[in-house]
């Protein structure tokens, strides 16, 4: 299945994990694997507590490591600004597979599945949801 989202970019943190836990339930396999993947390449999935001062810490240390206002030679590529963006996709990852364990996500009591758009500007995000049986 697939589902879209509207996003802001510059960081939006969006919480997907009960449209995934949907699909699994909808799915009825009870044992497998769930892989989530963003389409694109300025946006990630990752797991995390999803809590507003988690949400600031990772952007604080994302900063550190790739800075929205910085220069990227991928600027010069296009005329675009979300070099920072790719940078960050790319380190954080575009897909996750988590586990189907009686027929429900084998996720931490703090865990949560989260789209994380870094991109420069408004988007619509496509969401692949796939499932696999054990
Ligand atoms: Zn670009």
């Amino acid at each position: 299945m697939k589902f879209t989202l509207k996003t802001k970019g510059h960081y939006h943190f969006i919480d997907i994990t009960s449209q995934v836990e949907r699909a699994v339930e909808n799915s009825q396999i009870k044992e497998g694997v769930v892989l989530v993947f963003v389409r694109g390449s300025t946006a990630a999935v990752t797991t995390m507590e999803f809590e507003q001062g988690l949400i600031e810490d990772i952007k604080g240390a994302l900063e550190k490591i790739a800075p929205e206002a910085g220069n990227y030679k991928h600027h010069l590529k296009w005329g675009d600004k979300n070099g920072a963006a790719h940078i960050k996709s790319s380190l954080i990852g575009t897909d996750l597979s988590i586990p189907i364990e009686e027929g429900k996500l084998g996720l931490g009591t703090w865990q949560q599945i989260v789209l994380i758009d870094f991109d420069e500007k408004e988007r619509e995000r496509e969401i692949i949801v796939k499932i696999i049986k054990e």
